[in-house]
């Protein structure tokens, strides 16, 4: 009876989980969120804002407005044209800046305008889900989980930290994996890795500090590529003659 080869995720050790955070510990002794705050507050619009934008722009988006509006009192009084006068230049501008006003709103009625140190209540906030509660929880309490956007996403299931079909699988896995000491910097590791290093077109292998214990099993075609792309670009050496057979 003939069967199919079953393709089991890869996944890493606790010991060489351990070894990979380490490694990205030393790369990035201080890690943080790239996302400008001045409070929790700052913290929930600047997260609900991010959802699929950058960080950069989010940051020239929110300079301006964190000066005028850095409570939510303040940015109900701004109101929504007022928001949205603001962060035109973010991806989905509109239903965000409806969704700013309508957290401050319930900020102000269920939580004395204070955000909730709190994840259900949290993930109640309008643009508020999993993910950006956890970057809250994290961020603002100093609370250990890991949010899992698509860089982590990416990074855990390419290095085998946390194979896994869905970001809730993979956040459950990686807690369980992550060692303790460091779980609280697991998040920005991991997403800085995979913003500047484990790219989601060609991974940069070549550079990267966890290549000995990641797992991707296309790790050598991505270097392959860079190579090849390298020297496609090189001048054949003078003189060299194309060999016939
Ligand atoms: S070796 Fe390549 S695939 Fe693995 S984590 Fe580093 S950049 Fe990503």
């Amino acid at each position: 009876m003939s069967s199919q080869p079953i393709t089991r995720p890869r996944k890493l050790t606790r010991a060489r989980a351990a070894e990979l955070y380490a490694r990205l510990a030393e790369a990035r002794p201080e890690p943080r969120t790239e996302l400008d705050y001045v409070n929790p507050f700052t913290l929930v619009v600047a997260v609900v804002l991010s959802a699929q934008a950058t960080d950069k722009g989010v940051n020239r988006a929110t300079g301006p407005l964190f000066q005028i509006a850095d409570t939510p009192a303040k940015m109900l009084a701004l109101g929504e044209a007022g928001v949205a006068k603001h962060i035109k230049t973010v991806g989905l501008w509109r239903n965000k800046a409806k969704n700013v006003i309508a957290l401050s709103q319930q900020l102000i009625d269920r939580h004395g305008g204070e955000v909730p140190h709190d994840r259900a209540a949290l993930e109640t906030l309008p643009g508020v889900g999993r993910k950006t509660a956890n970057v809250v929880l994290a961020e603002a309490f100093g609370e250990a989980t890991i949010a899992v956007d698509t860089h982590v996403f990416r990074v855990a299931n390419r290095t085998g930290l946390a194979a896994g079909e869905t970001p809730d699988a993979v956040e459950r896995q990686l807690m369980k994996i992550t060692p303790a000491q460091y779980l609280q910097g697991a998040h920005h590791w991991l997403i800085l890795h995979g913003r500047y290093v484990c790219v989601a077109r060609t991974p940069k292998c070549l550079e990267c500090p966890v290549n000995e214990i990641c797992l991707y099993r296309h790790k050598t075609d991505a270097q392959a590529k860079v190579s090849a792309k390298a020297s496609a670009k090189k001048p054949a050496p003078s003189g060299a003659k194309a060999r016939k057979r």
